[in-house]
């Protein structure tokens, strides 16, 4: 999207202003909403021209498919060829909420929104302002993050003005999100279920519902040469900051100690809380060590400030994979490119 647009600044206070996003997204335009994860950057999923907007004004490669957001269960079936008992058991026990499922695609499908795959993404959000907005546009919403592709995600209407002001036609602000990380991708398109994303649902809850439950190996590593991704949004350095992120695996005191003698001109730590004292750097905290909620809910502002504030490189303590710790973990990494320090 080349010419420039006037982006509004609509509230999820006012109701005409709900109104007057479902208004703009039925007429094909794109709108930036509230969602618990993150800002989704919204479309209508069944027009195929509206969803190829999101990509040109995110920036995005056209083969990675976007997530389909519906306000009720009955708007599923038409998008999917079929609704297996175990996706619907899943919907029982996460939906609303930050799980997306993927299932072969209808007819209803444009390909701009499963980038060629013979599948589709859906996810049932739970935040009300999301809904409502779903409501008042009256069609399933394709949105992915509402960042420039590559930049961290955006979790207040704030940073979505920073990365896409001119580009879209309106971002309704609804407040901080509270979840902070995307949703977790499952497909249950193949036999074995298999984790394509971590987010705020984790593999062990998934597990308690069905079973067995596989984790993408791009989940926690880099690909080979050559490799074929099954989810393409873990393909690329992502979330990334513009400074240099390098992660450091070790205890507490071998980070500061690292971390200490680093210290010159652009050198910022992304550390937990109550560190910054120990530290002879600028640093930026993103939660209580022990708080993966928190530290999920924090990063992505984290990294963004880390950027106001001049950082050239930001040396960032490694978030344990555990838990809702496996989504912090697999974002941080990727903005670091998987460089990795083991202090060990
Ligand atoms: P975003 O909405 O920007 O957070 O990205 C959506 C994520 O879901 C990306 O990682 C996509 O690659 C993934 N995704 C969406 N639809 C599909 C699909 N049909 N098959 C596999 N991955 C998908
Ligand atoms: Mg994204």
């Amino acid at each position: 999207m080349d010419e420039q647009k006037k982006t509004l600044c609509l509230s999820a206070d006012r109701e005409d202003d709900i109104v007057a996003a479902g208004r703009l997204l039925k007429n094909g335009g794109l709108v930036a909403i509230p969602t618990e994860t993150v800002y989704g950057l919204a479309a209508n999923a069944l027009n195929g021209r509206a969803a190829a907007a999101i990509f040109a004004a995110k920036g995005r490669p056209m083969d990675n498919p976007l997530i389909v957001h519906i306000s009720n269960l009955e708007q599923w079936g038409p998008l999917v060829t079929e609704i297996p008992p175990r996706a619907m058991e899943l919907a029982r026990q996460f939906w609303p909420g930050p799980l997306t499922i993927i299932l072969p695609k209808s007819d209803l499908i444009p390909d701009e929104v499963s980038a060629g795959q013979d599948t589709v993404a859906v996810r049932f959000p739970s935040h009300p302002v999301a809904r409502a907005v779903i409501d008042a546009a009256g069609v399933p919403l394709a949105a992915p993050s509402a960042n420039l592709s590559g930049s961290p995600s955006p979790t207040e209407a704030a940073h979505v003005m920073a990365d896409l002001n001119g580009r879209i036609d309106a971002v309704l602000d609804g407040g901080p999100c509270i979840v902070g990380v995307e949703s977790t991708v499952l497909t249950l398109a193949r036999e074995v279920p298999r984790l394509l994303r971590p987010g705020g649902v984790t593999p062990e809850q998934l597990r308690q519902v069905l079973g067995q439950v596989e984790i993408d190996p791009a989940v926690l590593n880099p690909l080979g040469e050559g490799e074929k991704v099954l989810s393409p949004g873990m393909k690329y350095k992502h979330y990334s900051p513009k400074a240099n992120v390098i992660l450091l695996q070790g205890s507490w005191q071998q980070y500061r100690d690292f971390v200490n003698q680093k210290a010159g001109p652009g050198v910022f730590a992304l550390c937990y809380d109550g560190e910054s004292d120990f530290l002879q750097v600028p640093t930026v905290s993103y939660g209580g060590r022990q708080n993966a909620g928190e530290q999920a809910r924090h990063l992505f502002d984290a990294l963004r400030q880390l950027d106001k504030a001049g950082a050239k490189v930001i040396y960032a303590r490694c978030p344990e994979p555990q838990g809702v710790g496996l989504a912090v973990y697999n974002r941080l990494i990727r903005a670091a490119g998987f460089e990795v320090i083991q202090l060990d």
